[in-house]
């Protein structure tokens, strides 16, 4: 197995460079969702979007099969800003057997209209529409080789190598082509591919992100990364789509097949249940609101303090904060009001944009905060620069003392598998001690929770979900990508679902 370095602009804590891929570092976070078998799937697209929004803010798309063809349609912005009700019609008018959408947002310079998703390609064996959720390590190496062969691209996501995998002689060759090219696919994907006969929905065999399998009561099936979409088209909810799995939905029915045995040890993102999910959703089989107050409730026994209120801070430290209360029996009130139409902030693209969304954010009750001694929960603090400006704010307003506690451990390591923190540099809790952090946020004390402490709020065993950001322990070493077969797996087994 021959390993080569991940390119110097690929590396999260490298100076991002001037010049080709560097402006579009292929680490997005997404969301897609999939229905086979209803006649107005663009339709029910839209809205599995809609439910996702959080998951993806800078475009959308919809890609739809009539049965013997694919059509698409894509845009930067917000999934309403994207698709009105005459684009809608236009696709459900395709008389749609599948359909397939995504949600989507970059980092840095990447934010570009020709890597919105689904990507729809042409290919030896027919068209292929593929949405992608999560980020593979050797996104760069597979395409340097490709480019190194005279290949031609058309975008600079990570997610178009998956495609120029699929469509070269070897996998063709080979007896289930999907499976094979999956097989080469280092790091995090959860991925619906559209066929014109068939959705194919596919998870790495580490089980990074979610993905789940719904059923709408005409019997079409749907697949969402979370089951917040499940909820909002009526469709009730299958499983999971296993890590190692793929799943094709056609008019046949729902089959399944492994492309790898699951790893022994997967990797379910912890950050799905600490920021990134909605609420409402179960991912890695357990609530997320749920898990978000435990966290709070934990926190508040390893860290409790003298105060006034509880004080959330909108939105996601609010769950944490309501567990903080319940357990430490302080009053929980809402002294920060947010702006609700302004963006998550630490996912915008440049750091100008970052602190104006900031600035925009929040309003402070005085009456709530004027001589008052507060615990504010937060969920994570990243780069230090919105939880610094939020301190400043509550001081400002006079609050006597802050007690500032973050309901997972300080962030210190970036991530490659689908989340885009920051640079190492970046975030503020590398090379700081919490003392450090806590004086640069201005706050009388500050106490992040304990991994064990966060792990033990997880209903699945601790040893199953990725940490990295926190420890550093990557269950892949994203500095040696490969470009050989990877994934090594049992004979295929088909087994009907
Ligand atoms: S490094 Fe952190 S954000 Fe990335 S997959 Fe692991 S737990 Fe999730």
């Amino acid at each position: 197995m021959a390993n080569i370095s991940l390119p110097r602009y690929a590396r999260h804590d490298a100076p991002r460079q001037p010049g080709v891929a560097n402006h579009c570092l292929p680490k997005e976070k997404c969301g897609v969702f999939g229905v086979w078998g209803h006649a107005r799937g663009a339709g029910l697209c839209y809205l599995g979007l809609y439910a996702q929004q959080h998951r993806g803010q800078e475009s959308a798309g919809i890609a739809v099969s009539d049965g013997t063809k694919l059509n698409h349609h894509t845009g930067m912005g917000l999934v309403a800003e994207v698709f009105d009700g005459d684009t809608i019609e236009e696709l459900n008018a395709v008389g749609a057997s599948g359909a397939i959408g995504h949600n989507r947002y970059s980092t840095a310079g990447g934010s570009l209209a020709c890597n919105a998703q689904p990507l729809l390609e042409n290919y030896i064996g027919g068209q292929v529409a593929v949405a992608h959720n999560g980020n593979l390590i050797n996104a760069e190496a597979l395409r340097l080789k490709f480019e190194q062969a005279g290949h031609l691209f058309h975008t600079t996501s990570d997610t178009e190598v998956i495609i120029h995998l699929l469509a070269s002689p070897r996998q063709q060759q080979a007896p289930d082509p999907l499976g094979s090219t999956l097989r080469y696919l280092q790091g995090a994907f959860s991925l619906l591919f559209l066929f014109p006969d068939r959705i194919e929905a596919a998870r790495d065999p580490w089980g990074w992100r979610p993905l789940v399998i719904g059923r709408l009561p005409d019997g079409a099936y749907v697949f969402a990364s979370e089951t917040v979409a499940l909820d909002v088209v009526g469709a009730v909810f299958v499983r999971e789509v296993e890590p190692g799995e793929i799943v094709t939905a056609r008019e046949d029915g729902l089959h399944s097949r492994r492309y790898a045995e699951a790893a022994p040890r997967p990797a379910h993102c912890a950050f799905e249940h600490v920021y990134f999910a909605n609420p409402a959703s179960v991912i890695f089989g357990q609530n997320v609101e749920v898990t978000r107050e435990r966290l709070g409730e934990q926190l508040a026994r390893e860290a409790p303090a003298l105060a006034d209120y509880v004080v959330p801070m909108p939105d996601s430290g609010r769950s944490a904060a309501l567990g903080f209360a319940r357990f430490s029996g302080i009053s929980y009130r809402e002294a920060i009001v947010p702006n609700r139409y302004v963006g998550r902030t630490f996912i915008k693209p440049s750091q100008e944009q970052r602190q104006a969304a900031v600035r925009l954010k929040l309003n402070i009750i005085d009456e709530l905060v004027r001589g008052k001694r507060l615990v504010i929960v937060d969920d994570s603090i990243v780069r230090g620069t919105t939880t610094k400006a939020k301190m400043d704010q509550l001081r400002s307003f006079g609050a006597s003392e802050i007690h500032l506690r973050i309901s997972c451990p300080p962030i210190r390591h970036p991530c490659y598998f689908g989340v885009d923190f920051a640079r190492r540099s970046e975030l503020v809790a590398t090379g700081r001690s919490i003392e450090d952090i806590r004086a640069y946020l201005g706050v009388d004390t500050l106490h992040y929770l304990s991994m064990e402490g966060l792990l033990s709020c997880m209903s699945r065993p601790g040893a199953h979900y990725c940490t990295a950001c926190w420890t550093g322990e990557y269950r892949l070493d994203p500095e040696h990508p490969s470009t050989e077969r990877i994934i090594e797996s049992e004979q295929l087994r088909m087994f009907a679902t």
